[in-house]
């Protein structure tokens, strides 16, 4: 019987646990002819989620918990679930807070069963409100121009992909990583299947607003050279009007034209501007440095506890 798996990162859930193993539960029986499982992957939570888990994997065979030996974000626990579902057929990836149905899974399979590798499902309507309803409209707007490949809109963690998707995912390399950026580098015959987003169904956000935009700027240095692009284009602009004032004045002075000498003012101006202007051009060059310190450095993206089990292939 084909596996299906499905990778769920927590944490601090405890709060939505029960309603989300029960709700799963109702989705096995909604897949006649896959053998489902579950890889929660606990990220170091610190309320009662991983012993929640535990005692759930103890229960029920179907479920299974890989915990890392502490919290190292959203996309390395990701990481982790989906290297330890690479015996799958197909792999569901969302988050545990119900934010994403599961009940949404019999209809992302079926796109897969029509032949699809990679499913994604499309959110037509958005439960967030405030500043983070702004930063991810703005983010989703912009991004998809600014990468230098499309990346769908409106998608996030929730999605399927096949077997040969996943393996061709386990093995990108790269610490920094963005989800739905590497998911629409990978290819493969695509489906989109649309849903509403829930609201959190209890507890507050586990990623700080902080987090998001870390992920944000990972999602548009991971993909885009348009920052370095737009130093180079203001370095180009700053130097030709440089270039264009001097060749005014030098006229100036060969015609026998008096030069006022005045423009202390100016002057400040444009030493505060450039020095301003470089900066930000260091910056952004260090925001890439950074990152590629990082992916030498080759630390592994996350570590699980030893007393797990190792992953099945
Ligand atoms: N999460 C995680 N590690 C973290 C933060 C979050 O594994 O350090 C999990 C969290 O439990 C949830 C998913 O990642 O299942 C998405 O988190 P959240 O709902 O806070 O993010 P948002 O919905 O705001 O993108
Ligand atoms: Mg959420």
């Amino acid at each position: 019987m084909p596996v299906l798996a499905i990778v769920i990162p927590v944490f601090n859930e405890e709060p939505v646990l029960p309603e989300l193993l029960r709700r799963l539960e109702g989705v096995f029986a909604a897949l006649p002819g896959l053998a489902c499982e579950v890889v929660f992957v606990d990220d170091g939570s610190r309320d009662g989620s991983a012993t929640h888990l535990a005692a759930a994997a103890a229960r029920e065979p179907r479920f299974r918990l890989i915990r890392l030996s502490r919290n190292f974000g959203h996309q390395p626990a990701l990481t982790a679930g989906l290297a330890h579902a690479a015996h799958a057929d197909a792999v569901v990836t969302m988050d545990a807070d119900l934010q994403d149905p599961p009940e949404l899974i019999p209809d992302l399979v079926a796109a897969w069963r029509d032949g699809a590798d990679v499913v994604l499902a499309v959110r037509t309507a958005r439960a967030e409100g405030g500043l983070r309803r702004v930063g991810f409209e703005l983010f989703h707007r912009w991004f998809g121009r600014v990468s230098d490949f499309p990346i769908e809109a409106n998608t996030g963690t929730f999605g399927l992909l096949s077997a040969r998707a996943v393996t061709a995912f386990n093995a990108l390399e790269e610490r920094h990583r963005f989800f739905p950026g590497l998911r629409a580098w990978l290819g493969f015959t695509r489906a989109e299947v649309s849903y509403e987003r829930q609201e959190r169904a209890a507890g507050t956000p586990a990623q700080t607003l902080r987090r998001l935009v870390r992920y944000a700027l990972d999602g548009i240095f991971s993909f885009s050279y348009l920052p370095l692009r737009l130093v180079t284009y203001s370095g180009l602009l700053i130097a030709g009007s440089g270039f264009a004032v001097a060749a005014f004045f030098a006229f100036r002075r060969l015609l026998g034209m008096e030069i006022a000498f005045t423009g202390f003012t100016t002057l400040v101006m444009l030493v505060l501007f450039l020095g301003g202007v470089q900066l930000i051009g260091i910056g952004v060059l260090g925001e890439y440095l950074g990152r590629i310190y990082d992916e030498v450095k080759r630390r592994p993206i996350y570590v699980v506890r030893r007393d797990d089990p190792p992953a099945r292939s």
